[in-house]
């Protein structure tokens, strides 16, 4: 028997090349902790992240190196995370 879960969404090749793009547009190509210039080709942050991770819009963010390592094995990960969960909220809220 199926155990039943969230629906995420996958995507590869062009779908997700056009989901990445809009979410360096919507971030402005910066860190939305620390404002960072992000480069071309970095991977956005899910959240939430692991298996419940999906790629939609509003469950990615762009994180620079350092946000990012610290989200995921630092001693802050705990407050980016309500940080990264508070800026998505927001953008939901946009009209
Ligand atoms: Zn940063
Ligand atoms: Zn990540």
């Amino acid at each position: 028997m199926m155990i039943p879960k969230a629906t995420t969404v996958r995507l590869k090749g062009v779908p997700l090349k056009k989901l990445v793009e809009a979410v360096y547009k919507r971030d402005n190509h910066e860190c939305i902790i620390c404002g960072a210039w992000v480069e071309d080709g970095v991977k956005p942050h899910h959240e939430p992240q692991g298996s419940r991770k999906s790629d939609e819009l509003d469950k990615m963010v762009l994180l620079c190196m350092r946000c990012h390592h610290e989200r995921h094995s630092g001693k802050k990960s705990e407050e980016i995370r309500l940080q990264v969960e508070k800026y998505l909220q927001g953008t939901r809220d946009r009209p």
